[in-house]
């Protein structure tokens, strides 16, 4: 791998929070990448509700595979930039794993129920993922990842709990939200590749589902340009296939135009070295146009498919099943799993409990705990 002066170099690394030997043949950032496809919360993702609930039908992404698809964009801009592409696939199968059940539903109630204990941030709770929950190796809890990967992890951190953590880990990965510097480019490569992706994926559930039609799309800018090209390429073509090929050719766009942003952003910057990226703005970007016209693109996602009737009902009964379970563990520790049940810090323990929960087994937990058929 041929790596840029800018990329993080695994030999480089800051390290694990737990020295251990270096593996072999594999580097730092290889190792933590196979970690985390080996672990339980990575499998779990499977059955995690990305905007459709997992029973809702079985061709729409979950986390899982919206895990894959930001590991797939975020390796292909990597690879052009010269930034370590091990490392954009770590961050990228990591980005999600503190995802609750119900998607963003199912983390706004968890954080109204830990308001009074510190809330509950899913970005967080994905480092408290690989740092503390995994139990899988005999010396340490968590996957003890290198500093590079768990920063990439922590995308977004409040300042209470950055104070937090960098009591705890002086110096660590929260310390860049109390100085405001930036983290490496693959970190900042993650968190663009997330958005292009949903942007993309969520298009094409939403009309999947019936929820969006395709007449709708002709407002946005940003589709209707590509389809356009399409048809003018293949004037029979319709219904999927051009939807397809429509999103296909907005991904690749996105691709070169991410690329070719971030290129002229680290030769402004001056950018030569990791201490430079961090010390500059963040550099990973779009281009001027294609930021307005994918910010336009999200407004259009939430009014016309978070927001719509159907899914804000499905979001109502999630809620529920989340309250109420979390009233139901904070009153009976002991109907959680033992590990857990022995905790002493319950609020927290009940949280991560719940966070951990696949769609499913939250439904049937809340079956068994309040005799409701709730999403089950
Ligand atoms: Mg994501």
């Amino acid at each position: 791998m041929d790596l840029a002066p800018y990329a993080c170099d695994p030999a480089q690394t800051r390290g694990r929070r737990h020295p251990e030997p270096d593996a072999p043949t594999r580097s730092a950032f290889q190792r933590d990448r196979d970690r985390i496809v080996h672990s339980t919360a990575f499998r779990r993702l499977v059955y995690k509700t990305q905007v459709f609930l997992n029973h809702e039908g079985d061709l729409f992404r979950t986390r899982l595979t919206h895990s894959l698809e930001v590991a797939q964009l975020g390796r292909s801009i990597a690879r052009a930039l010269g930034l370590n592409e091990d490392l954009v696939e770590a961050i990228a199968l990591a980005h999600d794993l503190g995802h609750t059940p119900f998607g963003h539903a199912g983390q706004d109630v968890l954080n109204e129920c830990m308001a009074e204990y510190g809330g509950f941030e899913h970005n967080l709770q994905s480092l408290r993922v690989v740092d503390e929950l995994e139990e899988r190796y005999p010396a340490f809890n968590g996957l003890n990842l290198c500093f590079e990967t768990r920063e990439g992890i922590l995308k977004h951190c409040s300042r209470r709990n950055a104070l937090a953590l960098s009591a705890l880990e002086p110096g660590g990965v929260a310390q860049r939200f109390l100085d405001n510097t930036r983290p490496s480019l693959e970190a900042q490569l993650c968190n663009l590749a997330d958005e292009i992706a949903y942007n993309a994926h969520d298009i094409d559930d939403g009309v999947r589902s019936g929820l969006l039609n395709l007449s709708q799309l002709h407002e946005l800018e940003l589709v209707e340009r590509y389809r356009r090209q399409t048809l003018s390429e293949y004037p029979a073509l319709q219904g999927r296939r051009l939807l397809y090929e429509t999103i296909r050719r907005m991904l690749s766009d996105q691709v070169y135009d991410v690329i070719d942003a971030t290129r002229a952003a680290i030769a402004q910057a001056g950018a030569d070295s990791l201490e430079a990226v961090r010390a500059a703005p963040a550099l990973v970007c779009f281009s001027t146009q294609m930021r307005e016209q994918s910010r336009e693109l999200k407004r259009f996602l939430f009014a016309n498919l978070y927001r719509h009737p159907q899914v804000m009902q499905t979001t109502d009964q999630a809620r529920q099943v989340v309250r109420d379970l979390f009233s139901a563990y904070v009153q009976r520790p002991q109907e959680m799993q033992a590990d857990f049940a022995r905790r002493q810090d319950t609020p927290q323990a009940v949280a991560d409990y719940i966070a951990g929960m696949t769609d499913r087994f939250a439904a049937r937990e809340h079956a068994r705990l309040t005799g409701q058929q709730v999403l089950a």
